[in-house]
């Protein structure tokens, strides 16, 4: 990290609200629900699909927990409701996962069961590599419960080729991203196109085992290489989607991909926890505060305001 990066991520906390807000105005939805929920209609009209996360660091108190799983049943509903073409991603952390796994697996079943009511897929957010067999261990007993949920795997993990071995099979949905966590060299690669190769090589073994698969990711290089793999591989455009974060400025990539009729889909956070949110990313990727920079004069040509 520069040395200007880290004077600007090392004081984020004493910046002002107003300037953290601007991060979160281009990444986030906004604090409600319905700003989710609105954001993704908005985004159906132009052809893409949405994904609601509901904004939360990891909870330390089982009862914290109950305000999550709450949080998701509303969103289950609202989308619903409002007829949007959504689904929703958790943070198995944010149910309890590190506090009890059976407080964390009674707040997913309810989730479950509230999604299986609409027919709604629910997929689990990896989070660093401490959990990352726990967050699998998660998905494989919620699959047996309620199949149409997934995880999601992180190219940046040496393990990744053989856990997605692992989650073989028609019926399963896998999202693969490079990995948003830094993780030490003994078990992550650490060079850039180390990481690419193995995004492919995942997104390939996934395709080849006829898991349906989604390419997170805003990198160029590799949406590319995607659209290559499905082209060669003769896969049906029902059994993949490419998947960005909302704000980030890729749309022109985005619309030549639903233009060339492949699916992409919209991932939204919302709620009123964006300021901790947008703290934790800034100090995840110091970039961001670059993005933030340019985003003051930039807006999404997506998004609604
Ligand atoms: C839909 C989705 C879901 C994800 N889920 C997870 C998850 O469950 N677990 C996990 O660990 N990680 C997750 N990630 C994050 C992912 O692991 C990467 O950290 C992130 O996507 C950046 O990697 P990249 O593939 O876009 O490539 P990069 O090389 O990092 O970025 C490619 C280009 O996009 C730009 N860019 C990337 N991110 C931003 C940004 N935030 N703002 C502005 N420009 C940006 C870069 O500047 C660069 O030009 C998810 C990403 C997406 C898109």
């Amino acid at each position: 990290m520069g040395l200007l990066d880290r004077l600007v991520v090392g004081s984020a906390s004493w910046m002002p609200r107003f300037v953290i807000g601007r991060v979160a105005a281009r990444y986030v939805a906004g604090d409600s629900l319905e700003d989710g929920l609105a954001l993704a209609k908005h985004l159906n009209t132009q052809g893409f699909a949405g994904t609601l996360d509901v904004l939360g660091e990891e909870v330390r108190a089982p009862e914290a927990t109950l305000r999550f799983r709450d949080a998701y049943l509303e969103t289950l509903d609202g989308i619903a409701n409002s007829g949007a073409d959504c689904n929703v991603s958790l943070k198995l952390t944010a149910l309890g996962l590190r506090i009890d796994p059976e407080l964390c697996w009674d707040n997913l079943a309810a989730i479950l069961d509230r999604a299986r009511e609409f027919d709604n897929f629910v997929r689990f957010d990896m989070e660093d590599s401490s959990i990352t067999q726990a967050t699998l261990e998660m998905c494989h007993r919620a699959r047996e419960y309620y199949p149409r949920c997934g995880t999601v795997l992180q190219a940046s993990l040496r393990r990744t080729l053989e856990d997605a071995r692992g989650l073989a099979g028609a019926e399963s949905n896998v999202r693969i991203c490079k990995g948003a966590y830094v993780e030490p060299e003994a078990i992550a690669f650490q060079e850039f196109q180390e990481v690419r190769d193995s995004f492919m090589a995942v997104a390939r073994q996934l395709l080849e085992q006829g898991s349906y698969a989604c390419f997170a990711t805003h990198d160029l290089w590799l949406i590319e290489g995607c659209e290559a793999l499905v082209a060669e591989l003769g896969v049906a455009p029902d059994r993949y989607e490419f998947q960005a974060l909302s704000g980030v400025p890729v749309e022109a990539t985005l619309d030549q991909l639903l233009a060339s009729g492949h699916r992409v889909r919209y991932y939204i956070p919302f709620g009123s926890e964006w300021y901790a949110y947008s703290l934790r990313r800034m100090r995840e990727n110091p970039a961001i505060w670059r993005h933030t920079l340019r985003a003051m004069f930039s807006r999404s040509r997506h998004r609604r305001r």
